[in-house]
């Protein structure tokens, strides 16, 4: 017998689509039930252009290959101890949040994948969300074990599975893919291949890569030059998913437009919490979260959209308010987390002199005149050893779960906080922004039951009523992952390293 030598165009075809069958005595609706749920018409799944053609065992391949060059790296940053070569130990608070945020995101991300690929109809499609589902799964991993060497010497990595479902904070990004897996597989993949992975992904993934390539973090910025040929092919998915629906009827371009819209202010909300790292997280800072929003959004979606405006698709009316609010975000986040800094699987501080002044000078309209005053006044409070924390927990938006301390900007008033309520089934719900408010009355039956931490807590639902018992619950303890910087046991250890009394 001969074997034939195929051809990559060849090769492909058949390793993909060809692979596909006809329904003979099945019928094909029952076979992908939820391909017309959402009101998505697809008239011809041949019209997929499939966004890279690799074919799985080349896939394999260079994913082997990959994985070789970045364990070695895990292997000498470990040897040499690489954890002693970051700027400063505070630095590493910036890697728990990675670790209890992001990564169980890309876990989740893989289970939305391997279910949205098996929905489709079309076997292009079904290839590619296959494909991105090991991707993620991969960056799980990868992500665990970067972090597994910190977590031999620092506080606040051991009990992120635990945590993901219980720690107020976690529950932003939860509910953000519990609301996306829970939707069908084409608002799934607009909401994670398009707002997510193509218009916002840069504003995650470079912020924490170059942040740890600032900070001396050599074993984050392999991770993420590991991953980012895997975010390539899911950026260019996220694009041709869009284009592909937008082109297969007209129909779809207001469901499309809608999803848009609901997932852009979505993920732009998650942000919020990436936004503090940059400006107040990273001893080593290389970019104000404001520059960074200007640079990949304003600059790089103003194009996008302008290129999508030939389907009828148009940049959602809220830029305009996150545009108001970049000057503002980053410092009211991390007030947030440093008035609750005892309820955090990380720590908090104020900044220093120059890191003050490195605020005044990026955010020359509001920081001096809102943001300065109340630091200098934690700050001196700590001085007398009155650190601040507040008793008090937040009211959450019930859409995007976040603590409502997002301000009236759009309305020029940057001290006012914005409150929106919507009554259905003569219950109040809260919102911090028109658009999350909009986002639930929308689908409020997909919001109305969601775990909001805070209710859960009033409830008695988390350990009981006082704050040790929710801390046992959560699995911090008082004093070691939490708690303020100055003083912890991160900081013991690393001036004992560092040799410094
Ligand atoms: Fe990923
Ligand atoms: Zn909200």
């Amino acid at each position: 017998m001969q074997a034939k030598k195929l051809n990559v165009k060849d090769k492909y075809r058949l390793l993909t689509r060809d692979l596909d069958w006809e329904f003979s005595y099945e019928d094909r609706k029952e076979a992908f039930p939820y391909e017309e749920f959402e009101g998505i018409k697809i008239t011809d799944w041949d019209k997929w252009e499939d966004p890279f053609r690799l074919t799985m065992d080349a896939y394999w391949k260079y994913q082997a290959e990959k994985e070789k060059k970045l364990y070695a790296i895990y292997d000498a940053f470990a040897q040499n101890n690489g954890h002693l070569n970051v700027s400063d130990a505070r630095y590493v608070n910036a890697l728990k949040v990675f670790l209890t945020a992001v990564s169980p995101a890309e876990f989740a991300s893989s289970n939305g994948f391997a279910w949205a690929g098996r929905h489709y109809g079309g076997a292009g499609a079904r290839v590619a969300a296959q494909m991105q589902s090991i991707d993620e799964l991969r960056h799980y991993q990868t992500q665990i074990h970067a972090m597994s060497h910190y977590n031999k010497y620092f506080d606040g990595f051991e009990e992120f599975p635990h945590m993901h479902d219980r720690v107020w904070y976690m529950s932003v990004v939860k509910s953000f893919f519990d609301d996306c897996r829970s939707s069908g597989p084409f608002e799934y993949i607009v909401a994670v291949s398009f707002a997510f992975e193509y218009v916002l992904t840069n504003l995650l993934f470079v912020p924490f890569m170059s942040g740890a390539a600032y900070n001396g973090d050599m074993a984050t910025v392999t991770f993420g030059f590991s991953a980012q040929s895997d975010e390539a092919r899911h950026m260019t998915l996220g694009l041709e998913i869009i284009k592909f629906l937008l082109e297969q009827h007209e129909d779809n371009v207001p469901i499309v437009q809608e999803w848009i819209d609901k997932w852009l202010w979505r993920g732009y909300r998650i942000l919020a919490v990436v936004a503090m790292m940059m400006d107040y997280m990273l001893p080593q800072k290389f970019m104000s979260w404001k520059e960074a929003w200007e640079l990949y959004f304003e600059d790089a979606g103003g194009a996008l959209f302008k290129d999508l405006e030939r389907y009828g698709i148009k940049m959602p009316d809220f830029t305009e308010t996150i545009k108001n609010e970049k000057d503002h975000i980053s410092h009211q986040a991390w007030w947030v987390f440093y008035s609750h800094g005892h309820a955090a699987a990380f720590h908090t501080w104020t900044p220093t002199a120059e890191e003050l002044d490195w605020l005044s000078e990026k955010y020359p309209d509001t920081f001096d005149q809102y943001y300065r005053p109340r630091l200098e006044a934690a700050a001196e409070l700590e001085a007398k050893g009155e650190r601040f924390y507040t008793a008090g927990l937040p009211q959450l938006c019930q859409t995007c779960q976040i603590p409502m301390f997002f301000t009236n900007v759009d309305e020029g008033k940057p001290t006012e906080i914005v409150y929106r309520e919507s009554t259905y089934n003569d219950e109040r719900f809260h919102f911090c922004s028109n658009e999350c408010k909009h986002i639930f009355d929308r689908e409020p039956e997909k919001y109305v039951h969601a775990w909001l931490p805070v209710h859960q807590i009033f409830q008695g639902n988390c350990g009981g009523g006082g704050l040790d018992e929710v801390m046992e619950y959560y699995r911090m303890g008082l004093g070691e992952m939490n708690l303020d910087y100055k003083g912890s046991p991160d900081e013991k250890r690393w001036k004992k390293w560092k040799g410094v009394a």
